[in-house]
């Protein structure tokens, strides 16, 4: 009996073999799929963006196959520290605070904190937000400066930008910070928002990797800037990010 059991696992396992197994090794990057057009799921379920892109670009380079797991944003460094993912592709910002638990590769993007507000709203500038309640996505840069700048009093977090949104939409809070970008994507597909013309913080994104495994690190990097000469990197955003 036990080597009948013995027997099938065994060809289960080279069944479950053949329909996985390529022969390469695999690369997990945790990402927040709520977040276009750097990653969202699209039409057929599948999360693609820039970030989702740009990854699969860099695999390849590396002879990896690559596997995408969406999570929350905020839980995105503690899988990396983990080695629950090899890294973040997120249009996660570099910040000093991170860098004291993660690596980050070279940058491949910038990104900027904006406001988003209803149309005819009194927010006119960055001043006109003392005092009002704004909405951001939990563990974002957009959280963490405005509970500096305003007051944990005065922030609303959101599991994601599209609910801080709909919160904005729904008048729960005054206006919605977030990266320049998605917040493009929101107005458009929210009528009577806008984005004021100011820039809150102007940052990096970047691909955040364990501190102790620096051969992904360098690896990546090396993958990145071979994609950066080949002109692939901006083919990539402009797929996403048309010239306006
Ligand atoms: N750039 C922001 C940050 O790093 C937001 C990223 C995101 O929500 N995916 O905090």
């Amino acid at each position: 009996m036990k080597r009948i059991i013995a027997a099938i696992l065994a060809t289960l396992m080279l069944v479950a073999c053949f329909a996985g197994c390529s022969g390469k090794k695999t690369l997990v990057m945790g990402t927040n799929a709520e977040f276009p057009p750097y990653e969202f799921v699209d039409d057929s379920g599948k999360i693609v963006g820039i970030d989702a892109e740009i990854a699969q670009a860099v695999a390849e380079k590396m002879g990896y196959e690559l596997e995408i797991r969406d999570m929350k944003f905020d839980s995105l460094i503690t899988a990396v520290q983990s080695g629950n993912i090899d890294f973040a592709l997120a249009g996660m910002t570099v910040t000093d605070e991170r860098l004291l638990s993660v690596n980050f590769s070279n940058t491949y993007a910038t990104g900027v904190q904006v406001v988003i507000v209803k149309e005819g709203s009194d927010i006119v500038n960055l001043d006109a937000l003392e005092g009002k309640m704004i909405g951001v996505q939990s563990g974002t840069t957009g959280d963490i400066y405005c509970t500096d700048d305003y007051g944990q009093d005065h922030v609303k977090q959101y599991d994601s930008g599209a609910l801080a949104v709909a919160a904005l939409v729904n008048g729960q809070v005054d206006c919605v910070i977030i990266d320049n970008e998605p917040a493009k994507n929101f107005v458009k597909a929210n009528a009577g928002l806008k984005i004021l013309d100011t820039e809150y913080a102007v940052e990096d994104y970047a691909a955040a990797i364990a501190k102790d495994n620096t051969e992904l690190l360098d690896a990546f990097n090396k993958a990145l800037a071979e994609l950066k000469a080949e002109g692939k990197l901006d083919e990539i955003i402009k797929k996403y990010i048309p010239a306006e």
